[in-house]
């Protein structure tokens, strides 16, 4: 065995589990929205798959557990952060104003 084999082989087991994190889950793990899974790769909101615990981190990106599906844009933003630290930074993103609830005085 060579190791351009091992590596083919790795490429095929990474697609596969793509392929299976995109059929279990149609929302992102991080922002919790709908992934539209036609979207072309180089889309902001294009599916991808996301290691929970980052390879830099000691995480498999083989492994069907540590794995999540995730939007383009939403993957760039964790990078090798914990997907936690995401969703709070997605949620700091997404606070609007109006939707602070506040009472008014009437006069
Ligand atoms: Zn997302």
């Amino acid at each position: 065995m060579s190791r351009e084999n091992i590596r083919n082989k790795n490429g095929a087991r990474r697609r596969a589990l793509r392929k299976r994190v995109l059929a279990s889950s149609d929302t992102c793990a991080i922002c919790g929205q709908p992934v539209n899974k036609s979207l072309p790769a180089n889309d902001p909101g294009a599916p991808e798959v996301d290691e929970d615990l980052p390879v830099s981190r000691g995480g498999s990106p083989y492994e069907y557990g540590n794995c999540q599906l995730v939007h383009r844009r939403c993957n760039q933003l964790k990078s090798n952060r914990s997907t936690n630290w995401a969703r709070n930074a997605i949620k700091g993103k997404n606070v609007k104003p109006t939707s602070i609830p506040f009472k008014t005085s009437e006069w």
